[in-house]
């Protein structure tokens, strides 16, 4: 109840339309009553053989409500789809808005399909509550005012029963088949979202599947969710049948009951038979009011569960909230981490563990350990995708976490390991470091980054995840965007990771070239140039166990002594 309170308060700012919308349902259906009301009063008139004049009455309603009635649905249409488009559209506005503080630290635990799904599907089908769920009840409980007052005219007695099969129709069957269908349009979506997983999964990874011999597998799995969620479709159109058939039943339930309260009058003359027949028709002209009752039963499920799904993920708290009074960034960029400490959530090992250093104004410091020894949590912490749990990194003796983040990212160019390519030309995926490039600097960043080949190619698609690039490629567009991005901090986590080791002398060329006056820290666990660095902090299970510059930590003889040695080719 309290998802359903929230998803309808989120549709608050439409109010009016909705109401005009429903307004307008009302006067498509009142205008198909007046119609066959109108057409029963002229055929019935007409069998009586009277002058044509009498008639005219009857065809004029008719032509009237005819006409009314095309134009109105039409204008009922247009409304109604309108509203459900601004409505839809304020959602996926407000949707991420909410989600994009969240990344990456709270979307982490996420599939990216299955947030997709939440983004596309989930707020899709919260387009129901407008038109399926609050619209429909309204313009039934008009349409049942109406003919209480229509019929209630002639026969308070016919007019009661008539009510009651409306009752029936309104809120018992609707209640009744949804008490059968419940747990289907649930069931529907979440069956939906698997499939979409597994569709995500096949297509990305089907690489990996037809080498592992896979593909049948997953293919299987599909069919088996594609005929579960068949079961259940089939399930719900049978229930939609079965109340299609039990509002039919309290039509002709209301059309007997009206006959037979007010046949008497008829042979007493107290009302005509013409009128009776007008009577009948528009009763089983109303009933159409309630068909859509059952799917508006059925909606309210399956948005409590789509919305349940948003908020779940908008009610998260960001994990890095801006200050409310930002400084701005400082000129001078020395880098001071003291006594960091971190711990990823469900992790009983922290990645880091007490690790101080710095990086003088320009200065560079490497940041070597095996693997998983935390070098990359440092630079998260640096752009402040995560907060360290305890300790503080500041740039120029300014604690970042007084800086606004966009501004702290706009300032560190971070070339990391997983560069992401957008499915966007290669001057797109460039002009992100640097939307006002023009062709000649974009050209020029690629040369730097020993991309000459792919100056020409500014236009071409870097594929799906930059699949039409070679890894090697791809880190070096990174390295040119890092060179477009022209900030005074860079942080270079595995930079040439990817890369072989002629590339990669040419290219930490390239990186000094490009990071003079700069203050750059270096994470690798590749011991190349080492010499180059002011200080080298060894990491080793979050800790750092030894620093001090390549010759002092070579005669150290130990850790680091024994990494190198290991990578050059000597004993250890
Ligand atoms: P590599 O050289 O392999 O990239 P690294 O030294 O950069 O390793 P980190 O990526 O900082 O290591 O990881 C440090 C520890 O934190 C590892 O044990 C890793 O498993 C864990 N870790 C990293 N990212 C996450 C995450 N998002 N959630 C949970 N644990 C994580």
């Amino acid at each position: 109840m309290k998802t359903f309170l929230r998803l309808t308060g989120l549709t608050r700012p439409f109010a009016w339309w909705m109401l005009l919308a429903a307004l307008i349902g009302f006067a498509t259906i009142g205008s198909g009553i007046g119609l066959l009301m109108a057409s029963a009063w002229l055929i019935t008139t007409a069998a009586l053989m009277p002058a044509l004049s009498a008639l005219q009455i009857g065809i004029t309603g008719v032509r009237f409500f005819g006409i009314s009635r095309g134009v109105i649905r039409y204008a009922e249409r247009l409304i109604s789809h309108n509203t459900t488009f601004r409505i839809l559209t304020q959602l996926r506005v407000w949707f991420y808005d909410a989600v994009e503080p969240l990344a990456p630290a709270r979307l982490a635990a996420y599939k990216s399909a299955d947030l997709l799904k939440r983004i596309v599907d989930d707020i899709q089908s919260l387009e129901n509550i407008y038109a399926r769920v609050l619209a429909p009840p309204v313009t039934a409980a008009l349409v049942t005012l109406l003919m209480w007052f229509v019929v209630g005219h002639w026969s308070t007695i016919a007019a009661e029963g008539v009510l009651a099969s409306q009752l029936v129709a309104g809120i018992a069957v609707p209640l009744f088949t949804a008490r059968l269908a419940a747990g289907t349009a649930r069931g529907i979506t979440a069956l939906q979202g698997e499939q979409q997983l597994l569709a995500v999964d096949m297509v990305q990874g089907m690489s990996e599947l037809r080498v592992f011999g896979m593909v049948g597998d997953y293919a299987e799995r599909l069919n088996r969710t594609e005929s579960q969620k068949l079961a259940l479709q089939k399930k719900a159109s049978l229930i939609e049948g079965l109340h299609e058939s039990l509002t039919g039943l309290a039509m002709n339930g209301a059309v007997i009951w009206i006959l037979y309260s007010m046949l008497p009058m008829v042979r007493t003359g107290a009302t005509s038979a013409i009128t009776l027949a007008s009577l009948v028709f528009g009763v089983m002209a109303s009933f159409e009011a309630f068909l859509p009752l059952t799917g508006s039963v059925q909606n309210i499920e399956a948005d409590v569960r789509a919305g349940e799904r948003l908020f779940e993920i908008i009610d998260a708290k960001p994990e890095v909230v801006p200050p409310a009074k930002p400084e701005p960034f400082p000129k001078s960029t020395g880098i001071e981490v003291k006594n960091l400490a971190f711990t990823y959530p469900g992790s009983n090992r922290p990645a880091l563990d007490g690790v101080s250093f710095s990086v003088p104004q320009g200065g560079r410091v490497a940041i070597v350990g095996p693997s998983g020894a935390g070098k990359s949590t440092i630079t998260s912490l640096m752009v402040r995708f995560w907060n360290p749990a305890q300790g503080e990194i500041a740039i120029g003796g300014r604690n970042i976490d007084r800086l606004d983040p966009e501004e702290l990212r706009r300032n560190i160019a971070v070339v990391s390991q997983r560069t992401y390519l957008f499915g966007q030309s290669i001057r797109e995926n460039l002009l992100l470091a640097a939307p006002e490039t023009t062709d000649e600097q974009l050209r020029r960043a690629l040369s730097m980054a020993g991309l000459d080949a792919l100056q020409s190619r500014l236009d071409d698609w870097a594929g799906q995840h930059g699949m039409n690039l070679s890894g090697g490629e791809r880190q070096r567009l990174a390295i040119a965007r890092m060179i477009l991005q022209n900030a005074p901090v860079i942080v270079l986590d595995e930079a040439t990771a990817n890369l072989d080791a002629v590339t990669e002398q040419a290219l930490l060329d390239t990186l000094d070239r490009a990071s003079v006056g700069r203050t750059v820290l270096s994470i690798t666990h590749r011991l190349h140039r080492m010499e180059r660095y002011d200080e080298i902090v060894v990491l080793y299970e979050g800790k750092v166990i030894e620093r001090g510059n390549h010759e002092v930590l070579l005669k150290l003889d130990g850790f680091y002594a024994g990494m190198w040695r290991l990578q050059h080719g000597e004993e250890v």
